[in-house]
């Protein structure tokens, strides 16, 4: 038997702590070490990047519909609200319930210099790295995140969602965020646009990104292209492909100076969102301390336990509701 959010209101309401026990089962701690056999992703070249943010924008609309990350059954139209002037430009500064994906702007000094670190700035687009070995995943107690084991899209089941927001705290790159101002909230980052693949179609940030700074594909083929990448030479020509990474479209330009360094390569052990940079992924925002740890190693020991303190908790709290109740019963009697 399985356990889905209402469920699990249901035993919290009726005191099924014990319920609970025998269902809130973590997700196996023996996470995948391996790309999937037909692993997909994102390559994102940050030097390609001209921060016009189509991609943020098609991101939006493709993931308003059914399936989509930012799909609101309750509300038809686009996650954000075109009903105030003031809310016509949904100028997102940062990842949320309503942003998955997000361009941003990191300076350094005068920040005046385009890829470069002296004073200069550089763009990043920000989203979730879908790790071969996702934290996130490994400490859901209800197995509402989940990594596809064939394509490794890390993805969220609604319905089993206990909002316990244990994946918040657990992501190393800070990605889940929560709709805290839902009365019925949902936890929400990218899923790599998983919904439109049976259309014959790929991530939508990619699909509308002009100059090929995105780029979608197996991880295998990324990792192969953005290989290439860091051996050419500033200032030589080279021909980008635009939108995915065996696209027939190309974008011919300059090689810009790049940092030798495939970003997601082996960091948290190994991501199948990669990125290429001309400055030092600390000042794009990465956290020094991600290592090629993989995370679920360390989340298990102490997770492994937490269905039993939930159970115990709500066993407790049942216990406590029933002898107080009882009492009041017996007074007005
Ligand atoms: S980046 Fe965070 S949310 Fe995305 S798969 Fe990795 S641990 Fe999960
Ligand atoms: S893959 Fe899809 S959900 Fe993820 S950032 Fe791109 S458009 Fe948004
Ligand atoms: S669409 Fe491409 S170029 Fe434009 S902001 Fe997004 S990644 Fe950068």
């Amino acid at each position: 038997m399985s356990m889905n959010r209402r469920d699990f209101l249901k035993a919290a309401a009726v005191g099924g702590g014990a319920i609970l026990a025998s269902q809130a089962v973590p997700a196996d701690a023996s996470m995948p070490r391996e790309l999937p056999p037909e692993a997909v992703g994102i390559l994102y070249d940050a030097t390609l990047c001209i921060g016009c943010k189509s991609c943020m924008v098609n991101c939006k609309i493709q993931n308003s519909v059914p399936g989509g990350a930012l799909y609101l059954p309750d509300r038809k139209e686009l996650p954000y609200d075109f009903s105030s002037p003031d809310n016509i430009w949904d100028d997102a500064r940062d990842l949320s319930s309503k942003t998955v994906n997000i361009i941003k702007v990191c300076k350094n000094g005068t920040g005046e210099h385009k890829d470069e670190t002296e004073n200069g700035f550089s763009l990043v687009k920000q989203h979730c790295m879908h790790c071969i070995s996702p934290a996130c995943v490994s400490v859901c107690p209800v197995s509402a995140l989940r990594k596809d084991p064939k394509n490794g899209v890390v993805y969220y089941v609604e319905d089993r969602c206990i909002g316990c927001r244990y994946c918040m705290l657990a992501c190393p790159f800070r990605i889940p965020r929560y709709e805290y101002e839902s009365a019925n909230p949902r936890v929400r980052k990218c899923q790599l646009c998983r919904h439109r693949y049976d259309a014959g179609k790929y991530s939508a940030c990619c699909e509308y990104c002009p100059t090929g700074a995105s780029i979608f594909g197996k991880v295998t083929d990324l990792r192969k292209e953005a290989a290439k990448r860091l051996t050419l030479k500033p200032g030589e020509e080279y021909s980008f492909p635009v939108q995915t990474v065996d696209s027939k479209e190309k974008s011919r330009r300059l090689v810009s100076k790049y940092i030798n360094h495939l970003y997601g390569m082996k960091e948290a052990g190994g991501t199948q969102y990669l990125l290429l940079a001309g400055v030092p992924f600390e000042m794009l925002g990465f956290d020094k301390n991600i290592t090629e740890q993989v995370l679920p190693d360390l989340t298990w020991a102490y997770i492994s336990k937490i269905p039993a303190v939930i159970a115990t908790v709500l066993i407790g709290g049942a216990a406590t509701w029933a002898v107080t109740r009882g009492r009041n019963k017996d007074k007005e009697e």
